[in-house]
């Protein structure tokens, strides 16, 4: 369905950024590889980007400058951007890289029962996750706002890129907005030659290639009780290790923990028992939206999606009891000091 865009877009793109990489004003091979690293605040998140290679330099800038336009394009509360827009004006024709996340969301919604909603939007509003007016709302609020709450309401005409929306309907891309931007960097980075490179969007990882030394690049699992720590590594190369976790945004009531993740079902933070999902997929942008949606969906509903999926992906889950688990295609590149249980297929 998507593909045929994605193919067209990302041709686009690469036009656009092979310019950009054949314009540098770089020594060429005879430089050898280089680093380039940059710490860049965006997304409400600390990222880093760093590429190895003789076009590092200019890799890193063309991602710094992807990073900050699809942050204005993708933002839900800057009142410039193009998802603002939608959620005001509730139809309108959408940019390339849009529209592919929007179809991307929509898939996502079909093949997660709808555990991945977009949609959810006005719910997420309502608890305070977008400008941290955090509160608890009421039930009947929660219930009221719960009936526009369904992406399969969405207007999609793939054709013409146009979109529309119920008139109480709001979306936010944010589910998958980072992974997205993580592919995109990977494409950058491809364009221009960069065989060893890694993005870190506030804890959503993706790397390209292997270490500069040829070995693995290893990714800490952080441990949701104490996320300053981890509870084990992942070794990898060429693929995003996108977690959703309990830990990230959350705010504290009357002794009760309330977290950004949604349950579509109920309007509450999803209470599934797990902590933390770690996904592993060459896809980063289906990492991030399987993050959020196993997350909500709970280990015995997570474990079927992985058998029925399981070409497309790995993941890492963490029960609030303390239980690991892996998926059968990381038994050899996750190591850790707990007991770790093995999903098989
Ligand atoms: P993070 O952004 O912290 O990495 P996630 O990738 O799990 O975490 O995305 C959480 C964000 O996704 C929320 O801040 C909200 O904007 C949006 N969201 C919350 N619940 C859902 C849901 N059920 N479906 C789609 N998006 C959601
Ligand atoms: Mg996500």
């Amino acid at each position: 369905m998507y593909r045929k865009k994605l193919i067209l877009t990302i041709c686009g793109m690469l036009a656009a950024v092979l310019a950009g990489c054949g314009n540098a004003e770089s020594g060429g091979q005879a430089e050898g590889l280089k680093e380039e690293s940059r710490d860049i605040f965006a997304m409400d998140t600390y990222m880093t980007v760093t590429a190895y290679g003789p076009e590092a330099a200019r890799a890193v800038e063309m991602a710094e400058e992807e990073i900050k336009r699809l942050d204005s394009l993708l933002s839900t509360g800057d009142t410039g951007s193009e998802v603002y827009k939608i959620n005001e004006e509730k139809e309108g024709v959408m940019s390339s890289d849009t529209a592919y996340l929007v179809e991307r969301a929509l898939e996502l919604y079909d093949s997660t029962d709808g555990a991945f909603d977009i949609a959810v939007y006005p719910v997420v509003k309502a608890w305070g996750f977008t400008d941290q007016n955090y509160r608890v709302p009421e039930p009947e609020e929660i219930e009221e706002l719960l009936k526009h709450v369904d992406a399969s309401q969405i207007g999609f005409d793939e054709a013409n890129s146009r979109i529309s929306l119920g008139e109480q309907m709001q979306i936010d891309l944010g589910g998958i907005a980072k992974g997205y931007t993580s592919a995109r960097i990977m494409d950058i980075f491809r364009e221009c030659q960069i065989e060893s490179g890694l993005v870190n969007l506030g804890g959503n990882v993706q790397v390209i290639g292997s270490k500069p030394d040829q070995s693995l690049w290893r990714v800490a699992v952080k441990d949701p009780k104490d996320p300053e720590g981890y509870v084990g590594i992942l070794s990898v190369k060429d693929r995003a290790v996108i977690t959703s976790g309990a830990y990230e945004r959350y705010f504290e009531q009357d002794g009760e923990v309330y977290h950004h993740i949604i349950d579509p079902d109920t309007g509450y933070p999803a209470d599934s028992g797990l902590v933390s999902v770690t996904i592993v997929s060459a896809d980063g942008t289906l990492a991030d939206g399987l993050s959020t949606s196993l997350f909500i969906m709970g280990l015995d509903r997570a474990s079927d999606y992985w058998r029925e999926h399981k070409d497309e992906f790995d993941a890492v889950l963490m029960t609030r009891e303390g239980e690991l688990y892996v998926t059968e295609g990381l038994k050899d590149s996750f190591t850790s000091d707990y007991e770790v249980r093995v999903i098989e297929s």
